[in-house]
């Protein structure tokens, strides 16, 4: 099976799953698993953070993010496509009371400084929401968000008395992309939430890194969103094995992935509109979409299609540059 619909479809290694077997356990609500408080401060030590705290998914992390930042009637700045805003069932207004602001992104995922502005409501006028928070997201579809803009944008937003959030859930990718050190990249914020069960390739979990205040206020948050576990070393085991083990690999899903955008502009009824990092986004033939699926399918290859629209295909450490081949002319076959 090459499976190119997300990075999330990952399965754990043999030598990952014996890491979570070996694992010494505690009880995470009690506050003494050993292996989540290893993981916690491996993490804030490599995103150059006070303190961190195990979450069991991304949404949850940034949710708890939210609500450290922004209280009832806040509202943070957010991308109009971030997943923050558009694909966490919007629980920042349901779950936190919090008013999201969508900022239409530009071509390149960044939010204009210009449309930030806009958006920042007057303080102390009852009429608004009070502006409390910017969240950004890198990377976003892939693509590397400019550290010149991250810079700029956070600059901006502490001038406005704005705290700083990033949705880092691929931000090892973009640490790999970029060479810049993982540290460096999440300065800007005051808190990142980074997933592990994306091309890091554990099962479950993320890490929500800040300020042992903001991590405190957040912790509080996690128990009362049901995301207090108990012997959660044995997930965060498998979070440290990919934290010392999978990062910097993740330099073959970008190779992959620029493979797979070589390998489909060379075929008629494919146009690849980019490639960043570990994703592809490519519209195929309209009216072949649905049987190409299929057919694709029925050899191992899943991928979906998406008719009239850009479909994303994800390069991850369950695909080789071999299936990435593979993949390239099963299209092209069933294209001919
Ligand atoms: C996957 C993802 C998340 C978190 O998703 P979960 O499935 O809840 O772990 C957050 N932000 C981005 C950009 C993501 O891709």
């Amino acid at each position: 099976m090459i499976d190119l619909r997300s990075d999330t479809v990952t399965r754990p290694s043999a030598a990952m799953l014996q890491a979570m077997v070996a694992a010494p356990l505690g009880d995470d609500v009690m506050g003494d698993d050993p292996t989540v408080i290893r993981l916690q401060e491996a993490v804030a030590a490599r995103a150059g953070k006070e303190a961190g705290l195990f979450f069991p998914s991304g949404t949850q992390s940034n949710l708890g993010a939210l609500m450290a930042h922004c209280g009832r009637g806040d509202e943070y700045l957010v991308g109009q496509l971030a997943h923050t805003y558009k694909y966490e069932g919007g629980g920042a207004a349901v779950l936190g009371s919090i008013q999201p602001q969508p900022i239409e992104h530009a071509e390149d995922g960044t939010l204009p400084l210009e449309k930030l502005a806009a958006a920042l409501k007057p303080a102390d006028d009852a009429h608004f929401a009070r502006t409390r928070l910017l969240a950004l997201e890198n990377t976003f579809h892939g693509k590397l968000i400019p550290a010149a803009y991250v810079q700029a944008a956070t600059d901006w937003a502490r001038r406005h008395g704005l705290a700083t959030h990033l949705d880092g859930a691929r931000v090892f990718n973009a640490s790999v992309a970029s060479g810049l050190p993982l540290a460096q990249l999440c300065q800007p914020f005051d808190t990142v939430s980074i997933c592990f069960s994306k091309g890091l390739g554990a099962p479950v979990g993320s890490v929500l890194a800040g300020s042992a205040e903001l991590i405190a206020r957040a912790h509080r948050w996690r128990k009362m969103l049901g995301g207090g576990l108990r012997q959660a070393g044995v997930l965060a085991a498998a979070c440290l094995y990919a934290l010392e083990h999978n990062v910097e690999r993740l330099a073959e899903d970008h190779s992959n992935a620029r493979l797979l955008a070589e390998g489909l502009r060379g075929i008629a009824g494919v146009r690849v509109l980019s490639q960043d990092t570990n994703m592809v986004f490519a519209e195929f033939e309209p009216a072949r979409c649905e049987a190409l699926t299929a057919a694709l399918a029925a050899e191992g290859i899943l991928m979906r299609a998406v008719y009239g629209g850009p479909t994303r295909l994800v390069t991850h450490l369950d695909v080789s540059a071999d299936d990435v081949r593979r993949v390239v002319q099963a299209v092209a076959r069933h294209l001919a």
